[in-house]
């Protein structure tokens, strides 16, 4: 099937579809300018996640973790929403059961004006008390992109403070794992620019395929997901968004 008939095809399931649910990767955030992990290029082949991105790393040099934290923080800053989010907003509001799950920091669902987020890796403004101690909350918001000295420290305990985001081997936020496997419930599952290769995230669209969801993967490259999912469109993001927009709503491109 070309991609035409791929667009066409996403676009009918979509507007017969009573529930949908998205599911968001860092392709889509990739014309934004934030860098994706695992491609040729992407973050982790400059720096190790085991060093930046785990617990573990963080006792080892709390200090290089959190040069790597600030510098992603003033890469996001600068950021905007592309045609992408734009369009999962617009979405969002037009279909009354949509949920779009995000395996991204980045916030640029939320700030597109997209409804009904839940953010399975947190975000990158979030930080964390690294004891925790026991006056702080779990997690809170800390919009700085500069500290004064690194690593910050907690304002609670005097305790060093942590970048708030899930890191490799840690559980999912709870409340952000329950609704997405509750979200798997759906008429139409749609993984986009995801690599589908981080668990437990992954399995999401398994178990929306195994719930009789009709599934979709839009990423440029053959994932994991390529030879499991209902329709596969091989397409940057915001191709194949605007594609199926187009289709959804032809007055818009014609006016
Ligand atoms: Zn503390």
């Amino acid at each position: 099937m070309d991609n035409e008939r791929k667009f066409r095809k996403a676009a009918e399931t979509i507007r017969r579809a009573s529930k949908i649910t998205v599911f968001t990767g860092a392709g889509l955030s990739a014309l934004s300018g934030i860098p994706t992990y695992r491609d040729p290029g992407g973050l982790w082949k400059h720096v190790d996640p085991k060093e930046m991105a785990t617990k573990q790393g963080f006792r080892k040099n709390p200090a290089q973790v959190w040069e790597f934290a600030q510098w992603r923080r003033k890469v996001i800053k600068e950021c905007q929403p592309n045609q992408s989010h734009r369009i999962l907003a617009d979405w969002s509001k037009r279909y009354s059961q949509m949920t779009v799950i995000t395996q991204n920091i980045d916030d640029l669902h939320q700030r597109a004006g997209t409804r009904n987020v839940l953010r399975l890796h947190g975000s990158v403004w979030d930080v964390a008390c690294s004891l925790p101690c026991e006056d702080s909350p779990r997690r809170w918001r800390d919009t700085r992109t500069s500290f004064k000295r690194l690593p910050p420290k907690c304002h609670f305990c005097g305790a060093l403070l942590r970048p708030g985001g899930v890191w490799f081997g840690e559980r999912l936020p709870l409340a952000a794992a329950f609704q997405s496997a509750q979200a798997t419930q759906c008429d139409v599952f749609i993984s986009i620019g995801t690599s589908g290769e981080v668990y437990p995230a992954a399995r999401l669209i398994g178990d929306a395929k195994e719930a009789g969801a009709f599934t979709i993967e839009i990423n440029p490259d053959f994932t994991p997901a390529t030879g499991v999912v209902s329709l596969s469109i091989h397409s940057p993001a915001e191709i194949a968004l605007q594609n199926i927009e187009d289709v959804l709503c032809p007055s818009i491109k014609d006016s």
